[in-house]
């Protein structure tokens, strides 16, 4: 199918976090995107996400942030415990992030921040088709072809891959690879926030045991939702809820259900939803294009989530990867070489950052599964001193400081 619009077209694969933002960002810059996702309905799927003062930032200069930022739960305070309740630290410190850098830390449900992007696309008149799953692209001189399962295809000046951890774009562009399995499996819950615990402002929760680690921050008035990592070998990344069997036994004869900290307790009898998760992520990719391709989020970066920055760093790379392009408006005929050169200017912006992430997270997944006793007082030990220190701010430095 070929477009009428005199604006360059964009084809966007992908309708997660990064395809919905980068299509809101080229609309605003002269551009024609059109997004594609291969599901049908957006559906309750997965949990939660936590979108910190960087991602935010990005995502400020569609003017949406206050907005958004209703959706979900602020997150203000820290509270380190272990299993057995006792509090290693506890302060403002998200807080104090969040004034460093002028936006708050927000839990939301993913099904409703993944609504929330929908109805922006919708409302900003963005060709959107949902039920179309890509399987081929084919590149000209001057344009790209993606081919989908249901026989279409469209045309567009260039595409960008947003499809995920699994991303076919990616496949299409270097061939089969794998996602790399971290050891780490997480028990996704929802629930009841705890009494105890909802205070006004948002708690993040992270309980530090033998073998285990859980979690937790609220995304809703009512909610939180809790995830419980422990090492096992690979499952697959699957966001489907569990049986009712499954959860019981979970919730009655796991090892978190033996721990004391008081707050478990309540975390696990006021389940209303469960999920298994294998933690996968993805080795450096040194080129994140060829020729009029690119990949952005997951697709090119995939991360674990113990940094709570997959969603964010998709944010982020829509953000820039938009701010590198020419306005269209003048440049109505992209060709391949500016295309390799704004492409290649983007990956060297952004890998080194997304590396580091991606490392961070993967090193955070090991820590919270260790199974030695004396390496686990030790981790401990470091959490109690951590906030004591310059190091807490230089680590959210690097996290959360983005320069627009
Ligand atoms: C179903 C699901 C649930 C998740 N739940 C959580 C959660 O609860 N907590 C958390 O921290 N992270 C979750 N994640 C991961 C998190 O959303 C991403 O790591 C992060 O937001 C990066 O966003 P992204 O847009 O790059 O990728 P994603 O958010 O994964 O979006 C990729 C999109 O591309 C679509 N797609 C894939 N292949 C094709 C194709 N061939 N053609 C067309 N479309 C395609 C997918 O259906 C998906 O909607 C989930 C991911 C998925 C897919």
């Amino acid at each position: 199918m070929q477009t009428n619009s005199s604006l360059t077209t964009v084809l966007v694969i992908g309708g997660g976090i990064a395809g919905p933002v980068v299509s809101l960002f080229l609309k605003k810059h002269g551009y024609h995107p059109i997004l594609f996702e291969k599901v049908q309905q957006l559906a309750d799927v997965g949990a939660s996400l936590n979108c910190a003062p960087n991602g935010l930032k990005a995502f400020s200069t569609l003017n949406l942030s206050d907005d958004l930022i209703k959706c979900g739960g602020l997150i203000e305070l820290i509270s380190w415990r272990q299993s057995d309740g006792t509090i290693l630290a506890e302060n403002d410190f998200l807080k104090q992030v969040s004034q460093r850098y002028g936006f708050p830390f927000v839990g939301l449900k993913r099904s409703k921040l993944l609504a929330f992007l929908h109805a922006q696309v919708e409302g900003a008149n963005i060709e959107k088709h949902m039920g179309k799953k890509l399987i081929n692209i084919e590149q000209t001189d001057s344009s790209v072809i993606a081919y989908f399962e249901d026989k279409t295809q469209f045309t567009g000046s260039f595409l960008i891959g947003a499809d995920g951890l699994h991303s076919t774009v990616r496949q299409l562009l270097f061939g089969k690879d794998t996602v790399n399995y971290t050891g780490v499996t997480e028990i996704i819950g929802v629930s009841t926030r705890p009494t105890g615990l909802c205070s006004e402002k948002g708690v993040l929760l992270q309980i530090a045991g033998v073998g285990g680690h859980i979690v937790s921050y609220p995304f809703s008035e009512t909610h939180c939702m809790y995830a419980c990592s422990l090492e096992e070998s690979a499952n697959p990344e699957s966001w489907k809820t569990v049986s009712i069997e499954e959860m019981e036994e979970f919730k009655c004869k796991s090892k978190f259900s033996q721990w004391t900290e008081p707050t478990v307790r309540h975390l696990l009898q006021n389940t209303e939803k469960l999920m298994k998760i294998g933690i996968y992520d993805r080795d450096e990719l040194p080129i994140w294009y060829k020729e009029r391709v690119i990949l952005i989020g997951d697709a090119a970066h995939g991360t674990s989530p113990h940094v709570g920055q997959g969603g964010n760093l998709a944010m982020e790379d829509a953000y820039y990867l938009t701010k590198m392009l020419p306005a269209s408006g003048e440049s109505y005929s992209l060709s391949t070489s500016t295309l390799k050169t704004i492409f290649q200017q983007f990956t060297d912006r952004r890998r080194p950052r997304t590396t580091e992430i991606v490392k961070r997270a993967r090193k955070e997944g090991e820590d919270r599964v260790l199974n030695d006793v004396t390496a686990c007082k030790a981790r401990d030990e470091a959490r109690r001193n951590l906030f004591s220190t310059p190091a807490s701010m230089e680590i959210a430095d690097r996290l959360y400081n983005i320069e627009l």
